[in-house]
């Protein structure tokens, strides 16, 4: 009736959804409306149809690499896994989610919780384990009651138990909810929290997937790697790597904030670039408003400025420059942002997000954020700009995991990106954004 389809929508054109294409179309409380739209399959084809090895031969094949933000190889994981002898062996989701303007697997989880049930299912199968775990940020009410009902559906369908589907293959999944403490993402915290311990990193080694719960091995990846495994699975793990770059291979889930015309969650192709990121997914800037960088990474990377974003997005090009790809996190700024400001925001986060167990992080954090408000505050001095550049260093090369590790990194970027306004706040006391302390004259 001269309606174009959804899919011409702008927001919507240059997107590939493969782990959205069913978000808002299927009922996420129903099961069978996922096994309606080809869900399982995948599950049952490894099942009936392949041998532990050859899931792990797929998922190396696709190239998938972790989309919590480190990047590592999936497969490579799970091989290892899967050799360490001990057991019971451990596969663990992890739907923590708690950095700031990130949202994406909490959206996966509300819009279709199967999918990732799905890929845990895969992956304890791979490890021939029958212990799966879901850790799910406790601020992320409606996913965790979608996930609980898609795990208490597979179980009256005979998808998850004993003997599932007469296969002889057992699984069960259980879920953890956190209270609220970012450190709980990180792989080595979040497994203390699942055993009822205090979620702080440990030193490594051992990695996790030698001694991880109960020092037993546990593979842990994010809630988005396990929802891509279906697809690879069922297409093959070659159609997988024909998608996204040679390097960064299948699609991302990002967000944006800021002020753009879209928000909300993309699904792209790895190898689009920040510009068309941003104007031809997002819709560019709302009338009135005028780029002047975009932050990446969510809080562990530095920004990209207007003229830096035709680089392409994946795990390798953005590094070089400062920025990353991380869990898909990014926020466009206009020049009504003050670097200096923002770049305190940022570094807050990690401050106040910090368990407290080693020094580095512990005491150089909040010391950061001191610079910071003298100079918001109109009393910086010359020197402090070199005093962040030798912090920096040694927050980042002696902290214990990888919350102290990145977290001077957007207060660099910034820096070296917008240093005539940190030189402006010093020694003309003034803040051309006009929101630092500064400019109202305290
Ligand atoms: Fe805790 Fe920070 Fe040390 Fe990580 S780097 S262990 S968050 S104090």
């Amino acid at each position: 009736h001269g309606i174009p389809p959804l899919t011409e929508h702008p927001f919507l054109r240059r997107q590939r959804r493969l782990l959205l294409e069913h978000a808002g179309i299927i009922d996420p409380e129903s099961i069978e409306d996922f096994i309606a739209i080809g869900g399982y399959r995948a599950f049952l084809k490894a099942l009936f149809e392949m041998t532990p090895e050859e899931v792990i031969a797929e998922v190396k094949a696709s190239n998938l690499r972790g989309r919590g933000g480190a990047g590592f190889p999936t497969g490579i994981k799970w091989e290892s896994g899967r050799r360490t002898p001990a057991r019971p062996k451990y596969v663990v989701v992890n739907s923590h989610e708690g950095e700031p303007n990130v949202f994406k697997d909490r959206r996966l989880l509300e819009s279709n919780p199967h999918l990732v049930l799905e890929g845990l299912l895969i992956g304890c199968y791979a490890l021939e384990t029958p212990c799966g775990y879901n850790y799910i940020g406790g601020e992320h009410a409606l996913a965790l009651q979608r996930f609980q009902r898609a795990v208490e559906q597979a179980y009256e369908l005979g998808l998850l138990g004993d003997d599932i589907l007469g296969s002889g293959f057992s699984c069960h999944v259980r879920i953890r909810t956190g209270g609220g403490a970012y450190i709980c993402g990180e792989g080595s915290a979040l497994m203390y929290a699942i055993m009822g311990q205090r979620g702080q990193p440990r030193t490594k080694p051992p990695r996790s997937v030698e001694e991880g719960l109960w020092r037993r091995p546990t593979v842990l990846n994010n809630t988005e790697t396990f929802a891509s495994i279906p697809a690879i699975i069922q297409n093959g793990g070659s159609w997988y790597a024909s998608l996204g770059t040679k390097e960064s291979t299948g699609t991302k889930l990002v967000t944006m904030q800021g002020p753009v015309k879209y928000l909300g969650v993309a699904e792209i192709e790895f190898g689009l670039s920040m510009r068309e990121l941003i104007f031809d997914v997002f819709g560019g800037l709302r009338e009135g408003y005028r780029l002047k960088g975009i932050q990446t990474g969510g809080v562990s990377a530095g920004p990209l400025r207007e003229d830096e974003l035709d680089v392409p997005i994946d795990f390798e090009a953005l590094t070089p420059l400062g920025a990353m790809v991380g869990s898909g996190g990014f926020v466009a700024f206009d020049e009504s942002v003050c670097a200096v400001d923002f770049a305190r925001y940022l570094v807050a986060f990690s401050r106040y997000e910090s368990c407290g167990k080693c020094t580095p992080c512990r005491l150089g954090t909040p010391a950061l954020v001191e610079i910071l408000d003298r100079i918001r505050h109109g009393f910086g001095r010359p020197e402090d700009l070199d005093i962040i550049q030798y912090a920096s260093k040694h927050i980042i090369e002696l902290s214990l995991c990888g919350l102290g590790q990145v977290a001077p990194m957007p207060l660099l970027g910034m820096l070296e990106r917008f240093r005539d306004e940190f030189i402006e706040h010093i020694t003309e006391r003034r803040c051309r954004a006009g929101v630092c302390p500064i400019a109202a004259g305290e």
